[in-house]
């Protein structure tokens, strides 16, 4: 898909996005605008919104882009995602290490061959695309031809990235490791040719998790991030038992699983750490202090066994949730899918998910986590005009009957997580699906 020339144009539609975390700032925090319209430039970026009987003089000659009828959300963010593991979501295993030993680590080390990566990019972000994501915060493998396949993928489709190549030079098989050197010097390489090149592309630091990286790569990871004071740090932390056994062997003189990553330097206002299902009292409290995201990936959890992730406890601690489809290990690309399945696990610690609540953490929530919240996450001027045009599923009778009880469109979007609707996605002010 080559990125097409955009035009101006006028979007009416009912608009709805959040401009703060319901969960802590209430119905204030949304912004629901039913006959809304929204002027998006030919730069891509929204030029005005709000409603559409204000729309200023300057955009009344533009063209009209006419959705009424449909719900227009801004474009989803998904913060943690695995793109060299497309092909192997469902992978029947027991737990996490023996599901990354048998499928992900052989998988993964194909990413070598450039045609291989290229194939499998492109699918992975018509994919995302198709369910309404327009940017993600990425893990590639250790290659990187892998890095730079994903990154022409996502700018080609007008999409945000921030990814990075996977430091790993321990415990996974031997054609998957690199060194600290190697680690260290590949990712300044890549960083430097990368973020020139790609408007919407960012750097991730990227340890695979404590398991797989020796000391002195740690290390170096610390200083990439530290020498780099944009990147984005992202790891794995705390997602099954025999995962934090198994690193408090390695690290016995750590007092805890994220004081191994503190140590290094890997815990800032730009780090996220995935899963954080069995995060100590004592672990949360210096996440919030650094202002560090945890990325919830409930399908992931679910499916592998993991452990189910606590939403109450993390917001009291005052750490930034973010929220993933962790694809291969989770089973869904889709958003709904991935905010079905937070539903259900947060039931299990008897609290109760809002729509606002899980959409926000899809749109807004997720790009504070990422620190792309200036480019992205709601529908406001001077963002890049990323947003999904969401209407009732077709030729679904039972979805047709579960509609039919949603007054509000709060209800609406509450029953959207299970019965997906149709999606429109658009990117830069450009339809792409
Ligand atoms: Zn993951």
């Amino acid at each position: 898909m080559i990125a097409a020339v955009s035009q101006s144009f006028v979007l009416r539609a009912h608009l709805l996005w959040w401009n703060d975390d319901p969960f802590f700032a209430g119905q204030s925090a949304q912004i629901s605008v039913p006959d809304g319209a929204m002027a998006v430039g030919a730069d891509g970026r929204i030029a005005w919104v709000g409603e559409a009987a204000n729309l200023p003089n300057d955009y009344t000659a533009w063209p009209e882009v006419d959705r009424r009828g449909t719900v227009v959300l801004p474009g989803f963010i998904d913060a943690h995602l695995h793109f060299p593991q497309s092909a192997i979501i469902g992978a029947y295993g027991t737990d996490l290490l023996h599901w990354l030993d048998t499928y992900t680590f052989p998988e993964e080390s194909r990413f070598g061959d450039q045609a291989h990566a290229a194939s499998i990019a492109a699918i992975f972000a018509d994919t995302l695309l198709r369910y309404g994501v327009t940017s993600a915060c990425v893990f590639s493998t250790i290659h990187p031809v892998a890095l730079e396949e994903l990154a022409a993928a996502f700018h080609s489709r007008g999409m945000g990235l921030l990814s990075g190549k996977t430091a790993m030079d321990r415990n996974a098989i031997p054609t998957l490791h690199d060194t600290a050197q190697s680690a260290y010097d590949d990712a300044k390489v890549l960083l430097e040719a990368l973020e020139p090149q790609y408007d919407r592309f960012g750097y991730v630091v990227t340890p695979r998790f404590a398991i797989t990286s020796t000391e002195a790569q740690l290390d170096v990871c610390g200083s990439l991030h530290a020498e780099f004071p944009h990147t984005r740090m992202q790891t794995h932390i705390n997602e099954s038992a025999r995962e934090i056994a198994t690193v408090a062997q390695l690290f016995p003189n750590d007092a805890s699983y994220l004081d191994v990553y503190d140590r290094f330097g890997l815990v800032t206002d730009r780090s996220l750490f995935a899963h954080g299902i069995h995060t100590t009292e004592a672990e949360m409290a210096r996440m919030a202090e650094a202002g560090a995201a945890v990325v919830h990936c409930p399908t992931s959890n679910t499916f592998l066994g993991s452990g189910l992730f606590n939403p109450g406890a993390n917001r009291a601690a005052g750490v930034n949730i973010g929220i993933g489809c962790d694809i291969g290990g989770g089973t869904h690309f889709s958003p709904f899918v991935t905010m079905q399945e937070a539903y259900k696990v947060a039931r299990f610690h008897d609290q109760s998910l809002t729509a606002a609540e899980t959409y926000y953490w899809h749109t807004l929530g997720n790009a504070r986590a990422m620190k792309t919240n200036r480019e992205a996450g709601s529908l406001a001027a001077g963002k890049w005009a990323d947003f999904i045009v969401l209407s009732d599923p077709d030729d679904d009778p039972i979805a047709a009957l579960r509609l039919a009880h949603a007054e509000t469109v709060e209800q609406r979007l509450f029953a959207y997580q299970f019965f997906a609707p149709q999606i429109q996605t658009w990117t830069r002010g450009i339809q792409r699906t």
